[in-house]
């Protein structure tokens, strides 16, 4: 297993005062499971890289009773992916061998640990579930990520692509305690095969000290909360509360949205995209404090009450995420099945957890399906629906297959209604966390203006015998409008 850092600062030989390990010098340490040897293959003014090379015996960790199980196969003790792979060895090599650096003391250079560096830091291999995965956790660092897969087998390409990756890292600007940290606690986070890794509550403060400065900003903080301390019963309480999602909306919203820069906030499939805090409620009568509504809930909200409008029976939620609207059609009486589709597994496992699904009532959990599919393809599943949900969801579809979208929602599932939620392009400026072109979210490939928005509805109504008016969402500011815009199609 090798990790490299380089850097370009100049003079680049700076990185030694910083890791705290002479660039001239080979030095090893021991560390569990086997050897960790840190040299650097090119030191120069304009470039140096350091390299930490672990020196893993899977033998010697079956000595010690820190290898693999050997549930797998005969020799799955000593032929195992440990002394290749990037895992918890790595993170505990890190620290062992950069403490200084990642605690951000400089003896010689004091004011060298706050300065931001060109840095690249490269990692053979990575094991992971796929490139995108990688994507997910660093791109929102702010690393600009290169992935590059490798075969099974090379013999054998038809078996096609194994789990590891060579991965490199590009940031502009960072300080090299910040990648060292990143470093120390995602590379577990990624390594499923690390099921030794043992979890201590110390580990719960060890993600905080590494995880706290940047851990909470990160719209993954939850998945990588959950696979860093791996079992439940040790997720420490504050912990959860720091990072979980729940801290986020619903719950708290006065305490945390607000601080969150707009693109921020929300998983991946923006389940959470909520940094919005749009609307102060007028101060209830019951004299307590006004509770701050974001963006999120009030379109939800507003969906929910045009479906109780419509007086729909069956409702389908198309790329229902974390399932928050349906916690909101499952109140209303009116509706008798709710069919709730998304395209990821994480989605609907979670939102399986967030609705309780296990513990409902049986009549109850008749009235839901939740289902996995992908609305670029025809699902006979979705026809003979009075509405459809669209909450959220067309921004995150490519462009150039929202004509599939068209024809699965409007040519062929054709629900009597249907309700499309996407942001108002045109209210971006307001953010002040968004540079202009910049989106609201990671994932979104695309935002509207009202122009656009009102151009697609109405083309798409035009083609389905469908009518369309547009509702804007949230506070109107002058000139912007809106934050988000709701089109109503009705047949
Ligand atoms: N409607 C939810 C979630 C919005 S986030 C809410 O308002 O809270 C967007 C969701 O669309 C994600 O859950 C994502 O997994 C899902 N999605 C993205 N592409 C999809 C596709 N092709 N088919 C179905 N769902 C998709």
């Amino acid at each position: 297993m090798l990790l490299t850092i380089t850097t370009t600062h100049q003079p680049a030989t700076d990185l030694g005062y910083l890791l705290h390990k002479n660039p001239a010098r080979l030095q090893s340490l021991e560390i569990t499971g086997g050897q960790a040897h840190i040299f650097y293959p090119e030191a120069t003014p304009e470039r140096c890289t350091a390299a930490l090379l672990l020196d893993i015996d899977p033998v010697a960790l079956v000595r010690s009773h820190r290898g693999p199980a050997g549930e797998g196969f005969a020799l799955e003790q000593y032929v195992n992916d440990r002394p290749y792979v990037a895992s918890s060895f790595l993170s505990a090599a890190l620290v062992k061998a950069f403490n200084t650096a990642m605690n951000g003391t400089c003896k010689d250079r004091p004011e060298l640990p706050e300065v931001l560096l060109p840095l690249e830091a490269t990692v053979a291999v990575m094991p992971a579930a796929s490139a995108e995965q990688l994507r997910r956790l660093f791109v929102p660092l702010g690393y600009e990520v290169e992935t590059e897969a490798h075969l099974l087998d090379p013999t054998q390409p038809a078996w096609g692509n194994s789990r590891y990756f060579t991965l490199r890292l590009r940031h502009p600007a960072l300080r090299v305690r910040d990648l060292l940290s990143h470093l120390y606690v995602l590379i577990p986070v990624l390594d499923r095969g690390d099921k030794h890794y043992w979890i201590s509550r110390e580990e719960a403060d060890k993600l905080l000290r590494r995880g706290g400065e940047w851990l909470p900003r990160h719209p993954e903080r939850e998945f990588i909360t959950r696979r860093y301390l791996r079992f439940a019963e040790f997720v420490n309480p504050t912990l959860e509360r720091l990072l979980a999602d729940d801290s986020l909306d619903e719950e708290t919203p006065e305490t945390t949205l607000a601080d969150f820069p707009a693109d921020a906030v929300g998983t991946l499939a923006g389940a959470s995209e909520s940094p919005e805090v749009v609307a102060e409620a007028s101060a209830p009568a019951n004299g307590e404090v006004p509770v701050k509504q974001n963006l999120h809930d009030l379109r939800l909200d507003r969906v929910a009450e045009e479906i109780r409008r419509l007086g729909a029976k069956r409702v389908l939620d198309l790329g229902c995420g974390e399932g928050k609207l349906v916690r909101r059609l499952l109140k209303n009486g009116t509706i008798e099945h709710i069919l709730a589709l998304d395209v990821s597994w994480r989605e609907l496992e979670r939102a399986q957890q967030r609705l309780h699904v296990a513990e409902m009532p049986p009549r109850q959990r008749e009235r839901l399906t939740l289902t996995q599919g992908s609305l670029l393809y025809h699902d006979a599943r979705l026809a003979g629906y009075d509405a459809a949900a669209v909450v959220e969801v067309i921004e995150h579809l490519d462009e150039s297959r929202l004509a599939a979208f068209e024809q699965v929602v409007f040519a062929r599932a054709r629900p009597g209604a249907v309700l499309v939620t996407t942001p108002n392009a045109d209210y971006n400026q307001r953010y002040e966390a968004l540079a202009a072109g910049e989106f609201r979210h990671h994932d979104h490939r695309f935002e509207w203006t009202r122009a656009q928005f009102a151009a697609w509805a109405a083309g798409v109504a035009a083609r389905h015998g469908y009518r369309v008016r547009i509702e804007s969402l949230g506070p109107e500011a002058p000139e912007v409008g809106a934050p988000s815009q709701l089109a109503v199609f009705e047949q």
